[in-house]
């Protein structure tokens, strides 16, 4: 026993030495003005020809150049960071988050309220019950752990919603970036007004550094229909895109089109909506949202399960982005997505996890492929990708810094492993999606070491290996 312990402690007295050593050479890297070539044996960006070989070079957190490794290496005098038998991927951008919600499977047992709800309607109401009794500091660290699975699965900006800005330290003090879309419910119009303005300036004072603002009227069930046309205005006069829910379910569908089914009947007399009940619209969402102006090219309409061939022909007229879920629509059972109509009329798309209210994990790797195998011969490893990157990152009106490697853009980027040796483009892309396994994670040009700085030794350990081999 007693040389046990004692085989512990030089054990753990090495590893002190071995990851003071460590933080030396990040602290190299991480250093602001640090410039470095990232090399890997393939870089895979949208609308760019695969590149083999290929590598960046990245100044102040900054993609300058793009080429072939040797040529870099000539032309510029820094530490090369190499990923033999890997590819660099851009950053993951997923368009649609609640990252508040990552612990809800915990507070759902806490609540006691574990049932697995079998109706959309069931499932709000969960969710309701579930989100009573939140104090800010579960939130905090509920969220906290949501950028942290993002990071750790190659997602380095979300689409995010957010219910409250005393939040708003918390994502400035994560490597995450994206945009924050601020969250608009209710009925009654005095506190509506309130809500909104706040909203509005929470959104306007997010720090364009890593973030930017935007708005969510949550959905055309949560909201009265007089407040529709104030969102717009509002989005109209300060340039600040919308994310709203939009015909999730069939429930929804016949709320708006008649005042009936279970939102109606379910959903209104548990919160106390009765009074709320409007005389049947007799139209869609789509038009509902569409007489009021919420529909614009800056507009990102998440989900969109039961649109109509009418409906996607508003939204494409509109220029309006969608936001396809399909992990979190298997599981509330509300449907798929008419993807082939959507891509016919040529409607812009992208992925989201949603939270884990309503999905498994919050990897954007786990949604792709399931949306590979959901809609089998209609998506191509090449479409997914194209929207867990650049496409996202377009859906977000972000596209300027994000979402490909491009001269100029943030040098945010995924090391993806397991990646097979296929000259074949199709094949590569193929494997990669099916198979690719994130390795590391840079944002900025600063390698993601965990939650907060505080270090994760797998991926410390990792990094000190590669700046050894060179
Ligand atoms: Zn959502």
């Amino acid at each position: 026993m007693e040389k046990y312990d004692s085989i512990k402690l030089i054990f753990l007295k090495e590893l002190c030495e071995y990851m003071e050593s460590i933080r030396e050479h990040m602290d190299q890297i991480n250093s602001p003005h640090s410039s470095f070539i990232a090399a890997a044996s393939w870089l895979i960006s949208p609308n760019t020809p695969l590149l083999a070989g290929g590598a960046l070079f990245i100044q102040d957190g900054v993609i300058k150049t793009i080429g072939l490794r040797e040529d870099l290496k000539r032309d510029h005098n820094v530490p090369v960071i190499d990923h033999p038998g890997c590819a660099i991927l851009p950053g993951f951008v997923n368009v649609h988050t609640h990252l508040e919600l990552t612990h809800y499977p915990a507070w759902r047992l806490r609540n006691h309220v574990e049932y697995h709800p079998r109706r959309f309607v069931d499932w709000i109401i969960q969710l309701i019950k579930v989100k009573r009794g939140l104090t800010i500091d579960d939130m905090k660290s509920s969220a906290r752990e949501g950028i942290r699975m993002c990071l750790e699965s190659g997602t380095t900006a979300v689409g995010e919603i957010v219910t409250t800005k005393m939040l708003g330290d918390l994502y400035r003090s994560s490597q995450l970036s994206g945009r924050q879309y601020f969250e608009l419910f209710g009925h009654d119009q005095s506190r509506f007004r309130t809500a909104l303005t706040q909203a509005v300036e929470a959104a306007q004072a997010v720090p364009k550094s890593a973030f930017t603002g935007g708005l969510s009227p949550h959905a055309p069930y949560t909201i009265a229909d007089e407040h529709l046309p104030l969102i717009s205005a509002a989005a109209r006069n300060t340039g600040l895109p919308l994310a709203i829910h939009l015909s999730e379910s069939a429930a929804e569908t016949a709320y708006v089109f008649d005042s009936s089914g279970q939102l109606a009947d379910e959903l209104f007399p548990f919160v106390g909506w009765e009074r709320y009940l409007v005389p049947p619209r007799r139209c869609s969402s789509t038009e509902l949202l569409d007489r009021a102006g919420l529909l614009t090219p800056n507009t990102l309409a998440i989900h969109c399960v039961h649109v109509t061939r009418a409906d996607a022909e508003i939204l494409k007229k509109r220029g309006v982005s969608v936001a396809l879920c399909p992990r979190s629509n298997e599981r509330l059972d509300v449907g798929r997505a008419p993807l082939a109509l959507l891509r016919k009329l040529g409607i812009p798309m992208a992925l989201g996890t949603d939270s884990l209210a309503s999905d498994d994990s919050l990897s954007l790797w786990d949604e792709l492929r399931f949306a590979l195998n959901a809609f089998p011969g209609e998506l191509s490893p090449e479409d997914v990708l194209h929207m867990a990157t650049l496409g996202g990152a377009a859906a977000l009106g972000i596209n300027m810094g994000h979402g490909s490697l491009e001269p100029g853009k943030h040098a945010n980027f995924q090391i993806v492993g397991n990646v097979g040796d296929h000259a074949e483009s199709g094949k590569l892309l193929e494997q990669i999606a099916f198979e690719g396994v994130v390795q590391d994670v840079f944002v900025l040009g600063q390698p993601y070491v965990g939650d907060y700085n505080r270090g994760n030794p797998e991926t410390v350990f990792r990094q000190r290996r590669i700046l050894q081999s060179h």
